[in-house]
């Protein structure tokens, strides 16, 4: 198997050093392309340089975040092919929807299609034997932003202690000890879970207030962000039953007795 990355010019603080966009085949045989980002003159002549004259399979997003999803329309059409992902998204337009369990053959490889929904509703990891592509539900060198916190840790849960050895991630370096990893993001996660429900029995009973106590070591210009995550872990907690949200206010639940 030949997984080839191609980083899109687009760093930023969500984003960290760009997009990497990953090509997979098996030596000079069919090839596809994962997450070809947004649309780049530049980037999309990087990628057309390295695919050669290889026959390109299809197109493939792991979600449609802007960062990830934008070109894979354009360049599937000038190749004649499918663009495949979970979902339509802003600037995405499936050729065909993908589902939970589907494999994809390219060539001699098999693509095994895994939901993985928490960093978007849409979120999909492709997996190939041992190697994983994770877009953007585990990525190099940082947390991510969560939309819903439930479905995101057992989409965590279930690609630990499955017999993974790499993962090539939507952001930063390609990783080699995947349970490591997946065993920090869960920590990390939980670690802010009781941190915020600690903030909120303090008496914080608005997101910002949330944010401004558990991110106080984190960069004003990155609060946004992790505004969406504080939100997803209150929707965790009220599940839970352990707050509630009166309008805007949020407050915490005395312990249910029976
Ligand atoms: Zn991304």
């Amino acid at each position: 198997m030949k997984i080839e990355r191609i980083l899109a010019n687009n760093p930023g603080p969500f984003t960290g050093p760009g997009t990497n966009t990953w090509v997979l085949g098996e030596g000079d045989g069919t090839v596809v392309v994962i997450d070809p980002g947004p649309v780049d003159s530049d980037h999309r002549t990087a990628i057309e340089a390295s695919l050669g004259d290889r026959s390109v399979h299809s197109v493939l997003v792991t979600h449609t975040h802007l960062d990830h999803a934008p070109m894979a329309n354009p360049l599937a059409r000038a190749f004649g092919v499918p663009a495949m992902g979970y979902a339509p998204g802003p600037e995405f337009d499936p050729d065909k929807m993908l589902v939970e369990g589907e494999i994809v053959r390219v060539g001699r490889l098999r693509l095994e299609i895994i939901h993985t929904p928490g960093h978007s509703d849409d979120h999909l990891c492709f997996r190939v034997g041992d190697v994983l592509f994770s877009g953007d539900h585990i990525i190099g060198g940082s947390s991510v932003m969560v939309d819903s916190m439930g479905p995101y840790l057992q989409s965590l849960e279930r690609l630990r202690g499955t017999g993974l050895r790499t993962i090539h991630p939507g952001h930063g370096e390609t990783m080699s000890d995947p349970d490591t990893v997946i065993d920090w993001y869960l920590a990390h996660r939980m670690q802010r879970h009781r941190e915020i429900y600690a903030a909120i029995v303090g008496g914080a009973d608005s997101v910002d207030s949330v944010v401004e106590i558990v991110y106080s070591d984190v960069d004003v210009s990155l609060h946004a962000l992790a505004a969406r995550s504080v939100r997803a872990h209150l929707g965790l907690l009220i599940d839970e039953g352990r707050i509630a949200s009166e309008g805007d206010r949020i407050v915490s639940q005395p312990p249910q007795t029976q």
